[in-house]
């Protein structure tokens, strides 16, 4: 069925590759001819021809005129299209140089420029072919003009293999050079944001957790991929302050400069240091160059660091204006002096952070313009821009990292609500700590208050450390998880561990943390009752004191989630087990015989149930009384707990009736099973006021699929073979199998 849809498929691949093949035969034709050594013997009218044709052929192939009906080269023909192209100028220029050896003699420079021109514009595997094909043009060439020796041929062909090589290592060097020069201009920037952030007091808090975060990667602690976004997003944030608090001072000191008429308006502030003040914006038309830093104390902003007013001042020495680097030497090479200079100084919280400076430069003869009142005026008038343009922006970074941290607190909230259970909670409240503060351990105890115990109820890091931990109860006592019961507050304070060496006890009094430079221990408080701890310790930087605060916060809504925790499991207990045996209850047994059953069928597996009745448990209770009837009870539904697998289901199907659902389990496997609590039942001793006494249990067994395909049935027929062990006298296992082939009947 080669229909319609192949053929035209075969016709379009041979059409599009056609001329590759035609060009790659006039490659082959014309190497075969300077293999020939045909080009030497042309004459001018020839190769001109030739030149032209291979001209046209060219332009053609890669503009598609000469093929009617077709468009532009398409992309997928593009890797065809450069690699043929490259072949045909290394043989087309092959063949000239032949033609230009044969006029002028050979000239190898020539060649090997060629060579070096196309492979220019390749690479990786297109370039290897194209170098293997410059080494056979080389080779046919030096062949056709005589040389025919294998050693002499080597000998060109290594000449121009290594002459290859150089080329490409050169070229790769330069690359790599390139590279390594962007990535350190990147680099510088980034520097440069992030010093300039520190500046504007910015990242106060930030960086320090920026810090803490990479620090903790480096010990190889467990840091999630929500925490490597997350600190890249404070990043970027902090990065795009730092430009929003540039362009903002960029644009007013260009708009002052201009208005003003200044030679240079730029933004001092105070670095971290005090001896220093950047450059932080600056417009400048002056021939002078302006310097990044400036001594604080160097001419006029010594002077307004000491009167903490603005200072202005005519025709000023240069040497007074520090932002300028070397003034003397420039100024009298182009002849300015300064006609003007006014510094602003800008304080925050009443400390001097930063100067606003000014000046006018003329050239020597003109007229020096001083500064007028209005022009004091229009620069006191900028401070409180320059001011509140830092200000804002601060302002915005600690709205966005409260945002951050109400987010991080709602996910890991989001995490605690999602556990019901005891052990889920436990679980996830130490993923929700890992998601607000980074730890290398970290644990969640218990306090109970009657029996003054703590238990541990999940850890996490620290191998060794953790399997040691885990499930451990041990009594009050001068560990640190005991005295935050006792006091209900975080301790160590400040969550530092002021002595190193020390391996604080936390625990029990065996067990010791070695080698944490931080560790908090908080109290789980509801309401305002202490109901456990929360431990964590790390090897890094410590926990920046936001996160202490919101992970105090977190510990109390752990208190809350175990506590909901506990009171669902007791409201589950209660509706799914009987009170008096602890057994399941009818109802959670009908439940479980229907998932347990559709299983089987699912798996193709046997399911057994056993019934079981009291024998003449009436006779008990009133000779015995009903308390010892409920003793009874007990004492055969721990039988049954006991004797059963954790995948079976033991449950009280009635008053003195019992059910065991038994998950994979084969009819003779049942039997046994029900035999031997027979005889434990009959054994089981027994004590009344009356004396010690002994029952006995009657047992009836089904299994499906072979004795009942519904539940309803298989009940029905594990009832009928109970039935039958009654009627049979008692005290026995009978199986519904054995009533239905006759070897069980019940007695008439
Ligand atoms: P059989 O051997 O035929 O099973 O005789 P039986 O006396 O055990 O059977 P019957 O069903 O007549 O009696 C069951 C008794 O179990 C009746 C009821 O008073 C008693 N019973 C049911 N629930 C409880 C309970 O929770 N506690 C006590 N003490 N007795 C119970
Ligand atoms: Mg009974
Ligand atoms: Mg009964």
């Amino acid at each position: 069925m080669l229909g319609g849809k192949w053929l035209p498929d075969i016709a379009r691949i041979v059409s599009r590759r056609i001329k590759w093949w035609a060009l790659w035969g006039l490659i082959g034709t014309m190497l075969l001819l300077v293999a020939d050594g045909q080009f030497r013997t042309l004459g001018h009218g020839a190769l001109g021809l030739f030149a032209g044709v291979c001209f046209v052929a060219l332009c053609g192939l890669l503009t598609h005129r000469m093929w009617p009906g077709r468009g532009k080269l398409t992309l997928e023909e593009l890797p065809d299209a450069q690699l043929a192209t490259g072949a045909a100028q290394l043989v087309i220029g092959y063949a000239l140089a032949q033609w230009l050896a044969g006029l002028w003699g050979e000239a190898a420079v020539v060649r090997y420029a060629l060579v070096a021109a196309v492979l220019g514009f390749h690479r990786g595997l297109r370039l290897l072919g194209l170098s293997v094909l410059a080494l056979l043009c080389e080779g046919l060439f030096r062949y056709a003009t005589g040389q025919h020796t294998p050693s002499e041929l080597l000998g060109s062909l290594l000449l121009l293999g290594l002459f290859i090589g150089l080329r490409e290592a050169v070229f790769r060097g330069e690359l790599l050079r390139q590279q390594i020069e962007h990535k350190r201009r990147v680099a510088d920037a980034i520097d440069d944001l992030t010093r300039q952030a520190e500046l504007f007091r910015l990242n106060l808090t930030e960086t320090s957790l920026v810090a803490t975060t990479t620090e903790w990667t480096e010990h190889g602690s467990r840091k999630t991929a929500e925490h490597v976004d997350r600190s890249e997003a404070e990043r970027l944030i902090l990065r795009s302050a730092v430009v929003m608090v540039r362009q903002n001072l960029d644009a007013l000191v260009g708009l002052l400069r201009q208005a003003l008429g200044l030679s240079t308006c730029a933004v001092l502030w105070q670095d971290s240091d005090d001896s220093q003040l950047q450059v932080v914006a600056a417009s400048t038309d002056s021939p002078l160059p302006l310097l990044r830093q400036v001594p604080s104390s160097a001419g006029l902003l010594g002077t307004i660091k000491k009167t903490r007013t603005l200072v202005s001042l005519s025709s000023p020495k240069l040497a007074q204006l520090a932002y300028y680097d070397r003034p003397d030497s420039i100024a009298e090479h182009d002849a300015v002096r300064c006609a003007a200079a006014l510094v602003v100084p800008l304080f925050e919280e009443g400390a001097l952070c930063g100067a606003l400076c000014v000046d006018r430069m003329v050239h020597d003869g003109e007229i020096a313009k001083p500064f007028a009142h209005h022009d004091e005026e229009a620069l006191r008038a900028a401070v409180p821009i320059i001011l509140r343009s830092i200000q804002s922006e601060r302002v915005f970074r600690s709205i966005e990292q409260g945002r951050d941290a109400s987010q991080s607190l709602a996910y890991a909230s989001g995490l605690l609500s999602a556990a019901l259970r005891t052990e889920e909670v436990a679980e996830q409240a130490l993923a929700a700590v890992a998601k607000l503060c980074p730890f290398d351990f970290a644990a969640l105890t218990e306090y109970d208050d009657k029996h003054r115990q703590h238990q541990i109820l999940s850890v996490s890091g620290d191998p060794s450390l953790s399997a040691s931990l885990k499930a451990l109860r041990f009594a009050d006592n001068e560990g640190l998880c005991s005295l935050v019961i006792r006091h209900q507050k975080v301790l160590p304070v400040g969550g530092i561990l002021r002595d190193h060496g020390a391996d604080p006890q936390v625990f029990d009094d065996h067990t010791r943390l070695r080698g944490y430079a931080w560790l908090m221990v908080l109290p789980l408080l509801l309401h305002n009752k202490p109901r456990g701890t929360l431990v964590i310790a790390g090897r890094g930087e410590p926990a920046v004191p936001e996160r202490q605060a919101l992970l105090r916060v977190l510990a109390n809504q752990i208190a809350v989630s175990l506590d909901n925790a506990r009171m669902y499991q007791a409201v589950e207990a209660l509706a799914t087990t009987d009170g008096l045996t602890g057994l399941y209850n009818r109802r959670t047994f009908q439940q479980r015989i229907d998932e347990m059953r559709e299983r089987a069928h699912r798996q193709g597996r046997t399911l057994s149930l056993i019934l079981c009745d009291i024998d003449h448990f009436k006779k008990i209770n009133d000779t015995r009384g009903h308390l010892v009837g409920d003793e009874v009870l007990r004492q055969i539904g721990r039988l049954l707990g006991d004797t059963v697998r954790k995948v079976d289901v033991a449950a009280r199907y009635g008053g003195e009736e019992f059910a065991i659902l038994l998950e994979a389990t084969e009819l003779e496997g049942a039997q046994l099973l029900a035999e031997r609590i027979r005889q434990e039942a009959e054994k089981l001793p027994l004590s009344s006021e009356k004396g010690p006494f002994h029952c006995t249990l009657s047992l009836g067994l089904a299994t499906f699929p072979g004795d009942g395909r519904s539940t309803t049935e298989l009940i029905a027929h594990a009832d009928a073979a109970l039935y039958a062990a009654k009627h049979q006298g008692r005290n026995r296992v009978v199986c519904y199998r054995n009533l239905q082939d006759g070897s069980a009947l019940p007695a008439a």
